[in-house]
């Protein structure tokens, strides 16, 4: 099965060789390596930083229609693309082929709306105080951009980046997850191909750290974007601010579901298995606390561990498979530190609970239950396929027991009632809550975090918001 070979993309070319260190690129389900990726150098990071303040010059006047042709472009070229494209992402970073192929058909939405709104970046004129004067409002681009794309959807999260700082008349300079580069490196050639000017788009790889403070010292750079953990995005902001520069930050969550007694218990358990488990856990909107009321609690767990039971677990490019391996060999110790916590504060494990046997990063899709609050499951993001189970008495609490972390990204319901829907969906605090269905994500809707969870959103009206400056100006006639 072939594998893409994997570059640098910098000033238009796609570049490898010429004595690079080179990493090595492993397939998750086989432990086979499968790639060798290229370290850019520091001349390398000079060169990209260069090319992007050359092409932000030309592409802040380039005109809305032109940039959205290229974004619709885009948008178009992936769809062709996303059999191979997806083949490629199941092969470094483990997900289930439909998965992958889906995440890419999903997100060329993301290069068409970005490609609709771009044409809607509009200033406005304010009434003057003296009839010769003229007072207007401008939103010019931030300028040359340092985005982190992160490995659980490499396609999906870089191109949100890419789409917005591209559609606002930004360039630029990409740093990709280097364990899973290959979607990355395909966002490129889409971009390439579209016809974007040479510069605008530039792709990067490297030790993150070193990457990350060479881009962010840089005067070249006015904005950072960051998607991954709450850890790195609070060093990130915490530079990016220190020199005074934009920071859109997507992190980390521990997204509660509130399941009431007045639940259609069956639909919830349903939508939400194939959810939890979805790249193996791997999600930062992806549901880890559940909070079920003791009247359908038994009966909600029961459907769920049977779901959960029946699970197809598997490498990714098998037919059937339902959930793949975890995408690093880090976190499958990871996960375990999780279930292993939980057993020694007396939780129980209900299914799953450990790795699997054999080779490949595989961990059993997991339901843990009877967990004391000061589990690590309940505190700490997990980030695998694990879902703890907590059984409440009134909505109220556990309203406040949802509520009572750092992180607020993403949140569910599901009630009948619309008093309980009504109570939680203005009471929660996280930047998403969906009730009754699971409908997060989308092209048209703003995607995003609070507190630990971060700042900004990407996607809806607000996409653009974190690339574009205000300028007023007043003139005199
Ligand atoms: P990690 O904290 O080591 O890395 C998280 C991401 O940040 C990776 O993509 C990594 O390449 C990047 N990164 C790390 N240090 C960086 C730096 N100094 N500069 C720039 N980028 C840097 O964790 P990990 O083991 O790779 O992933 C597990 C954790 O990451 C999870 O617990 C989860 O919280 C988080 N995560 C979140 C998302 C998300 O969608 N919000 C995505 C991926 C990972």
């Amino acid at each position: 099965m072939s594998y893409p070979r994997l570059s640098l993309y910098i000033d238009g070319e796609f570049i490898h060789g010429g004595g690079r260190l080179e990493q090595d690129i492993l397939n998750p389900a086989t432990h086979e390596v499968i790639g060798k990726l290229p370290h850019a150098t520091r001349e390398d990071l000079d060169q990209a930083l260069a090319a992007a303040a050359r092409a932000f010059e030309s592409w802040r006047k380039s005109s809305p229609i032109e940039r959205s042709n290229v974004l619709r472009k885009v948008g178009e070229l992936a769809r062709a693309r996303a059999q191979d494209i997806g083949r490629g992402i199941t092969m470094d970073q483990g997900k289930p082929l439909a998965e992958s192929v889906g995440e890419v058909m999903f997100c060329a939405e993301h290069a068409e709306w970005h490609a609709e709104e771009c044409r809607r970046i509009y200033g406005r004129v304010i009434p003057a105080r003296h009839p010769a004067v003229r007072q207007t409002v401008l939103r010019e681009p931030v300028g040359v951009v340092a985005a982190f794309s992160p490995w659980n959807f490499p396609f999906n999260q870089a191109i949100r980046k890419v789409s917005a700082a591209v559609g606002a008349g930004c360039s630029v300079i990409l740093k990709g997850p280097e364990d899973t580069p290959s979607a990355v490196l395909a966002i490129a050639q889409l971009f390439h191909d579209a016809g974007l000017p040479k510069g605008v788009l530039n792709i990067v790889w490297g030790v993150p750290s070193e990457v990350s403070n060479h881009l962010i010292e840089s005067p070249v750079v006015r904005k950072i974007t960051f998607t991954g953990s709450t850890a790195v995005g609070k060093m990130l902001a915490a530079k990016a601010s220190s020199l005074m520069k934009r920071s859109t930050m997507e992190l980390g969550g521990h997204a509660p579901v509130i399941v009431c007694d007045d639940a259609d218990v069956d639909a919830a358990i349903a939508l939400l298995v194939p959810y939890k488990f979805r790249n193996a856990g791997q999600v930062c909107i992806s549901p880890t606390r559940f909070y079920v009321q003791q009247g359908v609690y038994d009966r909600f767990v029961a459907g769920f561990v049977e779901k959960t039971s029946a699970l197809k677990v598997g490498d990714g490019l098998v037919e059937g498979t339902q959930m793949g391996p975890l995408a690093q060999q880090r976190r499958v110790g990871a996960v375990e530190g999780f279930i292993d916590d939980a057993r020694e504060r007396g939780a129980s494990v209900l299914v799953g609970g450990a790795p699997l046997p054999g080779v490949g990063n595989y961990f059993a899709p997991t339901v843990v239950a009877d967990l004391p609050d000061n589990a690590r499951l309940l505190n700490e993001e997990p980030f695998g396929p694990v879902a703890g189970m907590i059984r409440f008495k009134t909505v109220e609490e556990a309203l406040q027991r949802a509520n009572g972390l750092p992180y607020g990204l993403a949140s569910y319901v599901f009630t009948r009632s619309n008093h309980n829907a009504h109570l939680l969906s203005t009471g929660l605090a996280a930047g998403m809550v969906s009730v009754n269905h699971i409908g997060l994500a989308l092209a048209e809707t703003p995607f995003g975090g609070i507190n630990d969870s971060g700042m900004g959103s990407e996607g809806g009206l607000e996409t653009f918001d974190g690339y574009l400056n205000t300028k007023f100006i007043t003139q005199m006639n």
